[in-house]
């Protein structure tokens, strides 16, 4: 295979991850689609996080396999560009992280009360409690196993999701304050998380930050200091400097996507390409209809290409008809039905610059290049959820660090 040209290639195997497969598929379906992360943009990302954190450190959040760009790979070039920790949901996902040789602080959220905390104990997660119920479970962890458990509590200041209730929160401070005196357990932080922080002017944000020096402050008076507490998401570290407190969580930006599109890019920039090549071209007269219900008639004779990947790999189908890939130094509009592996673009007047094997890029980062934002605007969604949504027999490569 050929190379983009500003993305040298490179082979999955340092990062194991999702990618096990990788070679394989690429075997077996060699211009299929797949994913290429820049792990230099990652870097870069950080590091524009690390300005605006100011004395803060950086949680780089990394749960769905790091926003379906490669947690292992993600977390790690987060961590050489001066992130201090990861982020994750699940206790799998933080173990995963470990047993891939990161040994930088791992905090998991989102457990129930039947979750593996022995394995959480033996591979030194922290772990974020939201219920007095989930403290007993690690408290039985912690008997089990002999060993001491690292916790940190998640309060509900408002987003109304996971987190400990105002009803609960005292319950679960005094049974709390009787581990951590036993040494049962190590009272690292106290967190909580926005649920407006993506318009930086809502009052919610003011009103959750002060729920949060309230819980703060009611833990300290049961005599728990915490080690640090932290309240800022991606967006509120770029535009809410007064929430940054002793450490950021930022998630969508690491990966360089910009968390408020209206306030621009904040010169982060994207390190997901989305992409496939093309796998044949035809002349197509004057018309006839292209692609499922023939929703499409060529108006006049032209040159189509055809793109194989489809809904199955991450491509919606409702964006039939209403999306671009960058293809030969241009941009090239997708016409008729976007099938369940493949999609047809319009090469119009300029097929010259167009041949079978050549990357038409779906989304990116790159100059002309489509972006997420675009998918998810047409899609009435969030580029959270399009960068999320590349799967199936997509591929993942990387591109820049150590790839
Ligand atoms: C997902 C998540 C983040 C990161 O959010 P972004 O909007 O992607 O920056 C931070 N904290 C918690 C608790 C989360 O669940």
């Amino acid at each position: 295979m050929g190379n983009t040209p500003d993305m040298p290639d490179s082979r999955p195997g340092d990062y194991p991850s999702n990618d096990r497969d990788a070679q394989r598929a690429l075997d077996a379906w060699p211009g299929g689609p797949e994913t290429v992360v820049d792990l230099d943009a990652i870097a870069h990302n950080v590091r524009i996080l690390r300005d605006h954190a100011g004395d803060a450190a950086v949680m780089a959040v990394v749960k769905a396999d790091g926003y379906n760009h490669g947690a292992v790979a993600v977390g790690k070039a987060a961590l050489a560009a001066g992130a201090a920790e990861l982020g994750v949901t699940s206790i799998d996902e933080a173990v995963a992280l470990r047993e891939a040789g990161i040994t930088a602080p791992i905090l998991s959220w989102l457990n129930d009360s039947s979750a593996d905390y022995a394995a959480a104990i033996a591979a030194d997660i922290e772990i974020g409690v939201s219920t007095v119920s989930q403290l007993r479970a690690v408290e039985a962890a912690v008997r089990s196993t002999g060993r001491a458990a690292t916790v940190t509590l998640k309060v509900d200041t408002g987003l109304n999701r996971n987190g400990l209730s105002t009803v609960e929160y005292p319950q679960a401070l005094a049974e709390l304050r009787a581990l951590v005196d036993e040494q049962a357990v190590r009272f690292r932080a106290i967190f909580s998380h926005l649920a407006c922080g993506d318009e930086p002017e809502h009052p919610t944000n003011d009103l959750q930050r002060d729920r949060f020096l309230d819980a703060i402050a009611a833990a300290k008076e049961h005599g728990l200091e915490p080690e640090l507490v932290h309240l800022a998401n991606s967006p509120a570290t770029l535009t809410r400097p007064d929430l940054a407190f002793d450490m950021v969580r930022p998630g969508i930006a690491v990966y360089g996507l910009s968390p408020v599109p209206e306030l621009g890019d904040f010169g982060l920039r994207p390190a997901m390409t989305f992409q496939a090549r093309v796998v044949q071209i035809k002349r197509v007269a004057a018309g006839e209809g292209i692609s499922y219900g023939h929703t499409w008639i060529a108006p006049r004779d032209t040159t189509v290409a055809l793109i194989p990947a489809g809904y199955a790999d991450g491509v919606f189908r409702p964006l039939s008809g209403r999306f671009e890939v960058w293809l030969g130094g241009a941009r090239r509009p997708n016409v008729g039905r976007v099938c369940m592996d493949q999609f047809v673009v319009d090469l119009g007047d300029n097929a010259a610059d167009v041949r079978e094997g050549d990357v038409a890029i779906m989304f990116g980062g790159g100059d002309g290049e489509p972006r997420a934002e675009e998918w998810a605007a047409r899609l009435d969604t969030i580029n959270y959820e399009v960068v999320c949504s590349p799967r199936g027999r997509s591929i993942r490569r990387y591109a820049g660090g150590a790839g």
